[in-house]
This record gives structure tokens, sequence and C-alpha cells, in this order.
């Protein structure tokens, strides 16, 4: 069974002074987990992840893995100006955008972030905006060229990033031309993958292709870029990915692929989100109504705006009704929130507790694509963001929206 990593009395103090809904993060889970990862690739000297701003914007949630070691992977002006206030530079940076605006390059080029090129065409509009920097990383997507032996990866020909293979080449030659030095070669070819495999089988294709490009094109590899992807385990039966047998993994296929071919002094990077913060948020609301027509219905003041992954994908997040996990799931239910959509359902004929008024109710697994991806719609405010410290304190790391905040882009 899944449990929160907040007790009901823990909660019953919080709410005291928060009132739900609000997404709740447990800083001892994310440090022990950011250093879980640092472990696991330790073998490589210049590892360093670069976590993905856009699951998590939060500059307090950004200082603890900066605190762990970790660098940030930007893809927007604000991403890159948020990393830039929290104190991160230079190397710190990576910039992973795609149909960029030139004012964001202009930033990362101002940052001296790592820019990390989705297109071709790319090379000469960064010229002509920022510069081409001696330092540069591209994009690959390997299209209908690659076929995996399992289902893990996503069907990259049918994806809007990356170069090909021979744009590679011809990239990689005329960012030489204009003065680049050290190259990064990244791939994201699946998304919430708990299978081990994926790591390593992305991996060795970076490997295999940073080969054949240092031969034919003579460029300096730096650094290959393993990006996100590795996921986490929503449902209560699903096992996490073991990331001390990924980190070996990718060992394996770099020993095998690399140091043979010289390139013995590659630094590995990541840009993992979900993996680093899901599973250390929840979402923490309150049931406000019951109803039963010709289902049951439980409707919470949390809705979609505050959690958007189950209207939007169908995503299962777990539902803990705090004080009565150890009761009979017997009750099937609805769990809704408030928005007039028919969508903005949590969970879909889930078996729970009784619920009654009033009760707190976790939403788990939200620390990552969760508050992040929330919207307005409806006149709904944003959540506040609290952190659970590791001395069991809390701390409001973002304060909810007040109805000023939704007027304030208006004139009225
Ligand atoms: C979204 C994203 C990530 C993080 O993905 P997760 O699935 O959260 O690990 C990393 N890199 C890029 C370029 C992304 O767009």
């Amino acid at each position: 069974m899944k449990k929160p990593f907040v007790s009901l009395e823990e909660l019953k103090e919080i709410t005291e002074e928060y009132p739900t809904p609000f997404h709740l993060y447990d800083e001892q889970g994310i440090r022990e987990n950011a250093r879980k990862l640092n472990e696991a690739f330790a073998w490589n000297d210049g590892f360093k992840e670069y976590f993905a701003v856009k699951a998590t914007p939060n500059p307090t949630i950004l200082k603890i893995l900066q605190e762990e070691g970790c660098g940030v992977d930007c893809s927007s002006l604000t991403e890159l100006m948020m990393s830039d206030k929290v104190g991160f530079s230079g190397d710190d940076i990576m910039f992973s955008s795609n149909v960029t605006p030139k004012e964001d390059y202009e930033l990362a080029s101002k940052l001296d972030a790592i820019i990390n090129l989705d297109d071709i065409t790319h090379i000469d509009f960064l010229e002509e905006v920022a510069g081409i920097p001696e330092r540069i990383s591209c994009r690959y997507n390997p299209g209908n060229n690659f076929k995996s032996d399992n289902d893990i990866m996503d069907n990259p020909a049918e994806a809007k990033y990356g170069f090909t293979y021979p744009q590679l080449v011809e990239g990689f030659k005329k960012l030489q031309d204009k003065g680049a030095k050290e190259f990064g070669l990244h791939a994201f070819l699946a998304s919430n993958t708990t299978a081990d495999e994926y790591y390593p089988a992305l991996a060795r294709i970076l490997f295999e292709t940073a080969v054949k490009l240092n031969k034919e094109t003579g460029a300096e590899i730096g650094f290959i870029n393993l990006s996100g992807g590795i996921g986490i385990p929503y449902r209560p039966e699903e096992e996490p990915a073991d990331i001390m047998a990924i980190g070996e993994g990718v060992r394996e296929a770099y020993e095998e692929i690399l140091v043979p071919a010289g390139l013995d002094d590659v630094a590995i990077f990541t840009e993992l989100g979900r993996f680093m913060l899901g599973p250390y948020g929840c979402l923490v609301t309150t049931a406000i109504h019951k109803k039963h027509i010709y289902k049951d219905y439980v409707g919470l003041d949390a809705c979609a705006a505050d959690l958007m992954r189950p209207a939007m994908y169908g995503a299962y997040h777990h539902i803990s009704v705090m004080g009565k996990e150890d009761q009979p799931h017997d009750h099937k239910y609805d769990v809704t929130g408030g928005l007039c959509e028919n969508n903005d359902k949590f969970a879909i004929d889930r078996m729970l507790p009784k619920v009654d008024k009033g009760d707190l109710l976790v939403i788990h697994d939200t620390g990552a694509h969760g508050y992040a991806m929330g919207y307005n719609y409806n006149g709904k405010l944003r959540s506040a963001e609290v952190l659970l410290q590791e001395d069991g304190s809390t701390k409001l790391i973002r304060r909810a929206e007040t109805p000023d905040d939704y007027f304030a882009t208006l004139d009225i």
C-alpha cells in the first residue's frame, strides 16, 4: 500500500496554518533521492543532474537541489530568469528549448548557459541573435532508424524534437566552422518509464552516435545528456526504478562503447524532472461535498487546475483518505473537482474507505508536473506550495493566489 510521507496528525497541524488545497513537498525525500542519483553515477567524474525546472518551478526547491549538487534544465525565458535569481549560472544551466524565441537565446547566452539546439536552422538563428558559443549541444532524433527490442521507447519519428543523423553531421561541421570547440549530444526518447533498461538503451544509442560523429567530424565530445524520462510508480502495484542498476547499466555501455573509441572522459548529464520530485510532493485537499445520483461522487476543494494530469492524460494518482488507511476500501467513488468540465475527476470508480465531508485527502505523487501545470480556468486560483522541512516544521514556499492576482492583468 502507498503511504503518504505525512501523517494525519501532522496534516491537522499544517492545515491549521495553511488552508487546503495546497501542494506539500518533502525536503528529506528530495535530498535523499538526489543523493542516491549522484551515488548511482559517481563512477563518472563529470556527472551532473540538471533538474528540469518545468516539473516544479519553485526557487526553494531549486535551491535544495542546488545544495545537492544539481544544475537546472530550462526551456523558457522565465525559467532562465528564475534560475538566475536562485544563483545558477554558466555550466549549471542547460537550456533545452524548442521553437525558441530570440529573447530566450539572448538571456541563455548572457548567463553563459549550455545551449542545447533543437534544430539545424537554429544554428544560423543563434549566431544572428547571440553568437555561437565554444561549448554547444545538439538534440538527436533517431526517427525510424531506431527500433527498440522492447516497448520502452516512444516513437521518435512522431516527435517534433531534434536533428536527424545527417543533420547532426552537417550541424557539427557548421558549428565547428563558426568556432564551436566542445560538443554535447542529447536525446529524450521515452517519458515516465520505470523500465530499468531505458537509460542504458538510450545511452547505447547516444554513445554509438557520439563515436560516429567524432569520427566523421572530428568534433570533441564533451558530454552526453541522457535527458529525462525515468518514471515513478504512480500505482501501488508498480515498482520504483532501481537507480543504482540504471547507473550501472549506463556505466557498462560507457565502458563498452565510449572507452574503446578513446572517448573516455565524456561527462554524463541527466535532466530528470519527475524522478527528482514526483513522489516527494502531494496535493492536500478536503472533501467538501458528497453527491449521489447514478454514481457516488466526492467533491474536493482542489480541482484539475491544481493537478491536470488525470484530466489531461487519464493519469492515475493514488488517493489516501487520511486516518482511514486501514479501513476497508468498500466504497466506489468518482473523486472530482469543481470545474465546469466533466473531465475534472481525480479518480473514476476508485475504491476508497467511506469518505465523509471534512475528511482530509492526500493525492499522491504531485511533486512534478503537478502545481507546474496549474491554470486559472473557471477563475480558479492557484494553490499555495508548502515545504515540510527536515526538522518537521513547515515553510510557505509559494503563497496561494488571491483574486487580486487574478485581476492584476486586467483593466477593470
Ligand atoms: C520535460 C523534460 C525533461 C524532464 O522530463 P521528466 O519526464 O520529468 O524526467 C527533461 N528534458 C527535457 C528537454 C524536457 O522537455
